[in-house]
């Protein structure tokens, strides 16, 4: 997608410090932390949000958390707790339309969220 900023970052046309990387999936560094670790898990492949998975998105979007599962490991907040976040839409405050998950952790939350 030409004019998806996580797009451009999988296309390293825009730098991020990168946590994780494989064929099909990135993994960086939110430019904002709302914690102490605070990841992005995108998919390589541009799907909007959660709206349009289909079932042939299902591997990927299995890796995802597979990678948060190990990513929450190396950065210590499996132990304590962590967050995932998918935000999804207008109500939602989903900024970018580029399919993320939210790895946050290293602190104490709140339920409900705001
Ligand atoms: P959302 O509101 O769920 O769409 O989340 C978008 C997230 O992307 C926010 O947490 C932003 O801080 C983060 N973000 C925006 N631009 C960048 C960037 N260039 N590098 C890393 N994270 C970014
Ligand atoms: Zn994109």
């Amino acid at each position: 997608m030409k004019e998806c900023l996580f797009c451009k970052i999988i296309e390293k046309k825009i730098p991020a410090k990168i946590a994780y990387e494989d064929d099909k999936v990135l993994a960086f560094h939110d430019i904002s932390p709302q914690g102490p670790v605070h990841i992005l898990i995108i998919p390589k492949v541009h799907i909007p949000s959660v709206n349009e998975l289909q079932d042939s998105d299902k591997e990927i979007i299995g890796s995802l958390f597979v990678i948060a599962s190990k990513l929450a490991k190396e950065y210590k907040v499996d132990q304590k707790g962590f967050r995932l976040v998918i935000n999804n839409g207008l109500d939602t405050g989903q900024a970018v339309a580029h399919l993320h998950v939210h790895l946050i952790g290293g602190r104490l939350m709140q339920w409900p969220p705001g």
